[in-house]
């Protein structure tokens, strides 16, 4: 008898009961807005700042609206124009190469290894092409963080973090978004914290810091935050850099706070399913598994392996016989951009040169998330699922 998966790929958990009851408060009092404060009040999003900047170690925090956001903020206040060139990650999300996009930036792509994370042989052939690395690390894979950073320093290229998927999570002790001049973080539903729409930014750098604020929409109010360099950093800064509005409001930043508490025992709780998942797939005919340096913590909120070299069709009849057992796999090597994978070349506002070695790890690339909502005997059976299919694909195509 054949076994099916019934549970949803993109169920997460409820917020948790603290984060109900603070957004109820806020909702209670209507101060909605982090600038409408009572005498003696502090903002729900200026106490986030304050915690979160804590507990990465950073000096400043800024909250914003959507990880998106906080990435183009982190781009102008970088100094990126019209025009410039940026360096970014070929294996990422469209809201990287978009985020360059909207503030008029033409990304120059630099190729993913099998293991997932950007190729710094190639980074370094390109690192003359731009003053600015947008860095994704990409489902939670994390680079060697040292030789990168030796590499840009070297080269005078500023390197901007997207820890999207990488909150939580670190590099040699270091945490992920402490290493470039700027992190950004997203608190979308599918990200490591939920309040729907969200979006943080992490820097030691005073200036950079007061001019993210100043482009967030603080208006002349930014000594009413926690978490932002000094007043004196913003004398001419607040003259020169505009209002481009992107805040984040107190109901959000309200929901976000007890999760942020419960970060750490929510990593454990994801690497767990992770590791429950790569134990059943270990030795898979024809699967590659992804490895994990030792100097990597990762906070694993989904699960990649590799089919590498495997034909178009028979890739596509592994994805059609797991999801016909109720196991949603994503392709990044498809041809069309479809659901949250797409590839460099679909981008077609921003031209691309072919990346043969990379085109043949995409091309391999399957992806799934793995909501806390599952137990580690879901994890076991989703392996078990998609052992059984790559091997019965895999040996009908030798
Ligand atoms: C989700 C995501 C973002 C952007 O976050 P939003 O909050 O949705 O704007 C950036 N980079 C990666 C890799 C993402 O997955």
């Amino acid at each position: 008898m054949t076994e099916n998966f019934t549970g949803s790929f993109t169920q997460q958990e409820p917020i948790p009961e603290a984060g109900i009851a603070a957004a109820n408060a806020v909702m209670q009092h209507g101060r909605l807005h982090r600038y409408n404060t009572v005498d003696g009040e502090i903002a729900e999003a200026a106490l986030l700042e304050e915690e979160f900047a804590a507990s990465t170690g950073a000096q400043f925090c800024l909250a914003v609206a959507s990880g998106g956001y906080a990435m183009t903020t982190a781009l102008r206040a970088c100094g990126v124009q019209h025009g410039d060139q940026v360096l970014t990650n070929a294996f990422t999300l469209a809201p990287v190469p978009g985020a360059i996009a909207a503030v008029g930036g033409v990304p120059i792509y630099v190729g993913v290894t099998e293991d997932l994370v950007i190729d710094l042989d190639d980074l370094a052939g390109k690192l003359d092409q731009a003053k600015v690395l947008l860095l994704s690390h990409m489902r939670g894979h994390i680079c060697d963080m040292r030789r990168l950073m030796a590499m840009c320093n070297a080269a005078g290229v500023t390197v901007i973090e997207d820890c999207a998927h990488t909150m939580g999570a670190q590099w040699d002790g270091v945490p992920s978004g402490r290493w470039g001049k700027f992190g950004c973080y997203s608190t979308q539903t599918y990200k490591h914290i939920n309040s729907g729409e969200g979006g943080l930014l992490i820097s030691d750098d005073a200036e950079g810091m007061a001019r993210a604020i100043m482009l967030s929409g603080s208006y002349m109010l930014f000594e009413r935050h926690r978490a932002a360099p000094p007043a004196e950093t913003f004398a001419q800064i607040k003259y020169e850099t505009p209002n481009i509005s992107g805040r984040m409001d107190n109901l959000r930043a309200a929901i976000l706070r007890p999760q942020l508490r419960d970060l750490a025992t929510q990593a454990a709780r994801w690497n767990a399913r992770y590791t429950a998942v790569e134990a059943g797939l270990v030795d898979t005919p024809g699967l590659r598994l992804i490895t994990r340096p030792s100097a990597e913590g990762y906070v694993a909120s989904s699960f990649q392996f590799l089919l590498l070299d495997w034909s178009a069709p028979a890739v596509a009849d592994v994805i059609m016989r797991c999801a016909q057992r109720g196991v949603e796999l994503k392709w990044f090597g498809g041809a069309e951009p479809a659901g949250f994978t797409s590839r460099y070349d679909s981008w077609r506002y921003a031209p691309s040169t072919p990346m043969p070695a990379t085109d043949r790890i995409l091309a391999g690339i399957i992806d799934m998330r793995l909501p806390l909502t599952f137990d580690l005997d879901d994890c076991a059976q989703i392996a078990r699922i998609i052992r059984a299919e790559v091997s019965a694909v895999f040996q009908a195509q030798t």
